[in-house]
Parts: C-alpha cells; structure tokens; sequence
C-alpha cells in the first residue's frame, strides 16, 4: 500500500468508490472520466506502478486481470457488441495513475 497513491486508496475502499466487482485481488470500477458509454478499470489490489514494473510473478495477476475484463464484458453486456481493452505505458502511453490498471472501453452505438 502507497498511501500517497489513489489507487491503493480506492482498492483499499478509503474513498467510498462503488466496486463493479471485487475480489482478493482485484477490484472494478468505472473510470471517472469515461471515453465510451462503458468504462470501467480493473485494478489489482496490490501496487504495481505499470507494465515496465511487472516481474515473471505477476503472471497470475496479468491473467486475472484478463479474464475478469472478459466476464465484465460479459456482465456490462457489450461481449458481442465489442469493446477495447488496453493499458497506457508512461506519460507518453496515455498513463495518468502510476498504479497498473487495465481499461475496458465499449458500449457504443
Ligand atoms: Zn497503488
């Protein structure tokens, strides 16, 4: 937990975010400023800083974060209708909070 980090705060619920979907080690929630009618994060609980920061044992958690996007696709009801899933790298990728967080963008007309 980095308490100077609002990711670690959201996940740890000190902000009174509504989770889509939690569980031991992750949490969802919609992203506050949506670039689609759906847009949710999937964030793990524990802090890493982005992509460049992943060691051979976070491999577990890459594929949660996977998979849970697939059954919030699911969930949001955009699975067929299609949708994005991406994380921004640095400043230059698109990165605003220096905590990994996977987006799922969808639900257009
Ligand atoms: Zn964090």
């Amino acid at each position: 937990m980095h308490s100077d980090c609002l990711f670690c705060k959201i996940a740890g619920n000190e902000m009174g975010t509504e989770f889509i979907h939690e569980t031991a080690e992750l949490v969802v929630f919609k992203d506050i400023k949506p670039l689609a009618p759906v847009h949710l994060l999937i964030v793990p609980k524990r802090h890493i800083r982005g992509i460049n920061d992943l060691v051979d044992d976070d491999r577990a958690i890459i594929s949660e974060l996977i998979l849970t996007a697939r059954d919030m696709a699911k969930k949001m009801g955009v699975e067929r209708s299609g949708y994005r899933i991406f994380f921004n790298v640095e400043k230059g990728g698109g990165q605003e909070v220096f905590h990994l967080h996977l987006h799922l963008i969808g639900g257009w007309e």
